[in-house]
């Protein structure tokens, strides 16, 4: 589904993804780990075709197809979703009316009908009931005075309204308390499916004990520098990134 090869990037001309090679297909769920500030946000910011970061090398496809050459709203058509670390507030838009919008503009590009208010506000009920989020919340602004959590839960709603095929997580975990991890685990693990990928960035091993990655990847430095199954997040837990981070310029 993704294949990231050799992926160089810079973010205002400052050099941060050094020769990333990462590669996720359907079904699977991967972690990306490592130290604050290795790159793990730009990864995510890059794949989502964010503006501000500069692709240098390398190459990204996605479906069989090169994704650098795609504008952001097209890989938001064409099934990438990026749950961001700081979930941007938006005085005026109400939750329901982004949600909406973005749901139908998805199902457009992929050739369906448009989702009238009925049948949007079945489904949308359906999602929330899923992630735990009270109904009085889609009349609400989007994120405007949400607490850290509700932020990140409004997140899970829109990837479990938008049914991405590759959902790319960054730090969906920071700031939130154990029941409120829990649901926003339980949302994440109901969207699992054979035909979907979910890529989870973040600093912390806590978050895997509740999604189960099939895969851990350690960035450092710009680049993956190992990479592992579930086990290789418990035993950074154990031993800090310092055990595997001197290994990231080796081979350059
Ligand atoms: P992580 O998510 O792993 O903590 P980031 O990808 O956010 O790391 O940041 C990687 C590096 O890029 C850091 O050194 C950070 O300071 C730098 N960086 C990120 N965004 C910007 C920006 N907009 N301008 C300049 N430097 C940035
Ligand atoms: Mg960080
Ligand atoms: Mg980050």
């Amino acid at each position: 589904m993704l294949e990231i090869t050799n992926l160089h990037a810079t973010v205002d001309g400052k050099p941060i993804l050094k020769g990333l090679t990462l590669k996720v297909k359907a079904g699977e769920v991967h972690a990306i780990m490592g130290p604050n500030g290795s790159g793990k946000s730009t990864l995510a910011n890059v794949i989502a075709g964010r503006e501000g970061y500069q692709v240098t090398e390398g190459e990204v496809r996605y479906l069989g197809g090169n994704l650098l050459e795609l504008p952001p709203e097209e890989r938001a058509r064409a099934g990438i979703f990026l749950a961001f670390q700081y979930p941007v507030e938006i005085p005026g838009v109400s939750n329901v009316y982004l949600l909406k919008a973005a749901v139908n503009a998805v199902r457009k590009a992929r050739g369906e009908p448009e989702l009238d208010a009925m049948d949007f506000l079945k489904l949308v009920k359906e999602k929330m009931k899923l992630v735990q989020i009270p109904e009085e919340f889609l009349y609400r602004s989007v994120n405007e005075g949400f607490s850290g959590g509700e932020k990140k839960r409004n997140e899970i709603l829109q990837m479990a309204v938008l049914e991405p095929k590759l959902a790319i997580l960054d730090e969906t975990d920071s700031g939130l308390d154990i029941d409120a991890l829990k649901v926003v685990a339980d949302g994440v693990n109901s969207l699992r499916s054979p035909e979907r990928a979910i890529v989870l960035v973040t600093h912390y091993q806590r978050l895997l004990n509740y999604i189960v990655p099939d895969f851990v990847h350690v960035l450092a430095q710009g680049r993956i520098v190992q990479s592992g199954g579930r086990e290789l997040a418990l035993e950074l837990e154990k031993k800090g990134y310092a055990w595997v981070a001197p290994h990231a310029d080796e081979g350059k």
